[in-house]
């Protein structure tokens, strides 16, 4: 696999944030990750009951804006994701197109009535995109709960674990760097 990592913000994602993100990504994946111009996407793409988008739907958006097919993409939105088995997901990742999926929505700390925090928002979005990285670098879901490659069905599992690949998962994803 290419190891670029192509950061695409949905709308409007914060620069510095980014930034941000993209060092954190580099160094836990040892690849090159760059931020792409961002992919608009307006309300109508929401199934409209749910007013959620479907993983697939932003996947395959984010595939036409960017057919070359060079790297991975790490899509960033706002919106709230879905799948069909899955009421919501924090992110996704699809191997076959090399797309990993994050939504901010639900790592908000005001999502949960909480005070608006950047800092909290940047380390859990880190986890999520750590996360789901983490599947199309190889890796499959850990039992470690410190892990990143531990599933996260819940904010409080996602604040639990942490950034970073437990021994095991980081010799796995090292061997599928080389
Ligand atoms: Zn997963
Ligand atoms: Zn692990």
């Amino acid at each position: 696999m290419d190891s670029k990592i192509r950061i695409v913000p949905v709308n409007a994602v914060d620069g510095a944030f980014l930034d941000r993100l993209s060092l954190c990504v580099e160094e836990r994946f040892l690849a090159r990750a760059v931020v792409e111009r961002s992919l608009a996407l307006s309300r109508s793409a929401l199934n409209a009951t749910r007013g959620q988008l479907f993983v697939s739907t932003l996947t395959s958006k984010a595939t036409q804006a960017h057919p070359d097919r060079d790297g991975t993409l790490l899509v960033l939105t706002d919106f709230d994701l879905y799948k069909t088995s899955h009421r919501f997901v924090f992110g996704d990742a699809d191997e076959t197109q090399s797309v990993a999926s994050v939504s901010l929505h639900r790592l908000r700390p005001e999502f949960y009535g909480e005070e608006r925090d950047p800092n909290v928002l940047f380390q859990r979005t880190l986890k999520e995109c750590v996360h789901e990285l983490g599947h199309l670098f190889g890796l499959r879901h850990c039992v470690n709960p410190r892990c990143g490659m531990y599933y996260s069905n819940s904010i409080f599992e996602t604040d639990n674990k942490t950034s970073y690949f437990c021994e095991t998962c980081d010799r796995r994803v090292g061997r599928a760097r080389r």
